[in-house]
Formats: structure tokens, sequence, C-alpha cells
């Protein structure tokens, strides 16, 4: 019976091959991803048990990809994996559930252990709902009504719609949705306008989202 899946993203391949052989030999799924764009898009689409996570990565570091995660509502557990003091700082200065963290080098048995330990303590977050208007979405289960009818939204769909419904009546200008949403670098500000669009075809009357003129957009209670 496998024990889970884990995403073990590091651009180290000897130190990935080594995580990933204890971890398959400990009944762990494994999958592997070198950098912070394809870990992101891994954790949307095969929904790991845990995230073993690099802190020193090329383009988006371990700290980055943590909090883009978060700030989607999404409390996947976490151990980080760090290479030096200041990365651990840097590590237990998160707000954004630090599940736990090994340093380098470490023992390939205490790593498994550690993911045992986080998977044990479950996701990070306590039931989080957020209701504006008349669009009520639970971000523990990415699920969302309007009025009372469930909506299926896309996984960058829903991330959008929590992003402005966390905060009420905020204008978020387009390149912050871009980067609290996507996280990394897109082709350009149309794409926010593109999937909000998608979201009021979607949620009909009941939309919270309203268009600031030349600015971005806001999800008003009314
Ligand atoms: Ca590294």
């Amino acid at each position: 019976m496998p024990e889970g899946l884990v995403l073990v993203v590091e651009d180290d391949a000897a130190i990935a091959d080594l995580v990933q052989r204890y971890l398959l030999r400990d009944g762990f799924g494994v999958h592997v991803e070198t950098d912070g764009a394809r870990a992101l898009a891994a954790v949307r689409t095969l929904r790991p048990a845990a995230v073993v996570l690099d802190v020193g990565l090329p383009t988006m570091d371990g700290i980055e990809i943590c909090r883009t995660l978060r700030t989607a509502g999404d409390w996947t557990p976490i151990l980080f994996v760090t290479a030096r003091d200041d990365e651990v700082d840097r590590v237990l200065g998160l707000e954004l559930g630090a599940d736990d963290y090994v340093t380098k080098p470490f023992s390939p048995r205490e790593l498994v252990a550690r993911v045992r330990t986080v998977l044990r303590r479950g996701p990070a977050a306590v039931a989080e709902v957020l209701e504006v208007g008349r669009t009520r979405v639970d971000v523990t289960q990415r699920r969302v009504w309007a009025d009372a009818a469930e909506v299926a939204l896309t996984a960058t769909e829903f991330d959008l719609l929590a992003q402005l419904m966390r905060r009420p009546r905020q204008v978020f200008e387009r390149r912050q949705l871009l980067s609290a949403v996507w996280g990394y670098s897109v082709t350009g500000t149309r794409t926010v306008d593109v999937h909000v669009a998608q979201l009021r075809a979607k949620l009909g009357d009941a939309s919270p989202i309203r268009t600031v003129r030349g600015i971005g957009y806001a999800a008003d209670p009314s």
C-alpha cells in the first residue's frame, strides 16, 4: 500500500536521486521537479501528500514557492531543505507554514522520518471559508458556490477568485494578481482579464468581481 506521493523539488540531481531512492524504499511515491514554475504546476495537478522543497533553486527559490502556494490557499505540508544558516533563518521567519526543515548535508533516513512527521501533522490550515456577496468559497476544500449552486472552476480561476475574496473591496492591480495567482512570469496582464471573464461567465449574477477602470479588479459584497 503506497504511503502517498511526495513531490521533491531539488535542482541538484545527485541529492534528488538519493532522496527519491530513500522515499521509494520507504513506500512513498515520488515525483521530482527542478524549478519553481514546474513545481507549482505539479502541486496543482498531482496534489502530493507532502513537498520536500530545496530553498536554493534557480529563478524562483523555495521560500517564494511556499509563499505562492500559501497565498493561493494551498496548505500541502512542506519540508524545507536548507543549505546555509541564513536560509534556516528565512525559513523560520516564514509566517506561511514552514512545517519543518532539514539542513544539508542531511541523512536520508532523517529526511524520510521528517516527511513522516509533517504528514502526521497534516495540512497546516484550519478550515477557511470566504463569503463575499452571494459567492462563497471553501478554500480548504477548494469548492465554490454562487447563490446556493456549486460552480466548477479551474485551479487558476479558483486561485484568482480566492485572492480577490480574501480582501473584500481591496483593488488589486492586474500585475499584483498575476504575481499572487500565477506566481511566475506569464506573457502579460491580458491573462488576468481572460480569467476574470471566465469567472464572471461561471458565477453569473452572483459574481462579486468589479472592474476598476485603468487599474484592475476588486471583490465587492454587493
Ligand atoms: Ca539547490
